[in-house]
């Protein structure tokens, strides 16, 4: 039996191409935009603005729903943590995590992740599937549906964070694509200003990604200052050094625009990368590179069984944060979230367990 196309992943052109072969008026394939993406609706019979008939059309030979979610655990902070799965039985996390002004959808561009980073209980899957524009796009709708219901928009407006399990930029067109679609303004409406991409260091895509009009913001994953250290922490550095990488991070830094912003993430590890020492060797590295547009985001690492990582005391936190803004890089320390439900950053490994509620 052929598969059925997934519409909420189709672009604008895509769409209306599907729609002419369908027979129909060009004008529906704008509807079935609004329907999908601006109302987020996941049936094709809850648009009642099409004819019955095209409604039944569509049921047949395509789709509005691949991903179904398995569970859903919800945290004592308010963070939830969905657990869904491909229409090929990949899992996929997402992350809602509310916060006073805005809330903040963390998204996985992939199934499990190719890369291996230490620290990261993600890594222990392996690459599962890259998820296609559609599966990227449709993470959000079902967590807005879940928050806030269909149709009804998110009062404070949401921002997204490509750093759900993945390496984005080895799905780069994907990725791309579900931008796009994500911007649209009879669509979800969420501009590429509200999204922030992480990589590890895909020193080819960030400069890629560099010489792009539209972009979302962007992170590096850096969480060592030494390449002896990132070697074994985030082996991707044996691809890309920290020269490299840094070089790459420069370009990127030289066409910011006005609005955007541009971040290191530090994941700290008790006794291996929280150093006095390795702080003012970060300090010094970005100095260097001349990368004095960039903030430091400094993350406690979140313990997971059975990753051999201790996340750093408080002191020694605030101690490598104010190494770093005395050297005059400015440091943020962030709030862990999700960390009882395995939400937080490092912890998505499609774990299923205690704490579960209805979806
Ligand atoms: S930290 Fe990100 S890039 Fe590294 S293994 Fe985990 S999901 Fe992949």
């Amino acid at each position: 039996m052929e598969q059925k196309r997934h519409l909420t992943g189709f672009g604008r052109e895509e769409m209306e191409e599907f729609i002419k072969d369908l027979g129909e008026p060009r004008f529906r394939s704008k509807q079935i935009i609004k329907g999908l993406r601006g109302h987020r609706l996941r049936e094709f019979g809850e648009m009642t603005d099409l004819p019955l008939a095209l409604r039944e059309k569509l049921a047949e030979c395509a789709t509005a729903s691949s991903l179904t979610v398995r569970s859903r655990y919800v945290s004592i902070d308010g963070t939830r943590r969905y657990l869904m799965e491909t229409a090929a039985g990949h899992p996929v996390e997402t992350v809602y995590i509310p916060t006073a002004n805005r809330d903040t959808i963390c998204f996985s561009s992939q199934s499990g992740c190719p890369l291996k980073c230490e620290f990261c209980l993600t890594a222990k899957l392996g690459l599962l599937s890259n998820l296609t524009a559609g599966e990227i796009v449709e993470q959000i709708i079902i967590v807005l549906n879940d928050v806030y219901g269909e149709r009804n928009e998110a009062p404070h407006g949401t921002n997204l964070v490509a750093m759900g399990a993945g390496e984005p930029f080895l799905n780069f067109e994907n990725l791309l694509k579900a931008v796009d679609i994500l911007a649209e303004e009879d669509g979800l409406f969420i501009v590429p200003r509200r999204i922030t991409v992480s990589t590890a260091g895909i020193v080819p895509k960030i400069r890629e990604f560099s010489a792009l009009e539209a972009r979302p913001n962007l992170a590096i994953s850096i969480s060592a200052p030494t390449d002896e250290l990132r070697d074994v922490l985030m082996p991707i550095n044996k691809r890309w050094n920290l020269a490299e990488l840094m070089s790459a991070a420069g370009e990127f830094q030289s066409t910011l625009r006005r609005g955007e912003t541009f971040t290191f993430e530090y994941v700290l590890l008790s006794g291996v990368n929280d150093s006095p020492a390795l702080a003012r060797k970060l300090a010094g590295l970005l100095k260097r590179h001349g990368l004095l547009k960039a903030k430091v985001n400094l993350i406690p690492h979140n313990p997971a069984d059975p990753l051999p990582y201790e996340p750093s005391s408080k002191e020694t936190v605030a101690d490598f944060k104010a190494i770093l803004e005395a050297e005059g890089i400015p440091a943020f320390v962030r709030t862990p979230r999700g960390r009882d439900i395995f939400a937080a950053c490092g912890q998505l490994a499609a774990r299923t367990g205690s704490a579960e509620a209805d979806v």
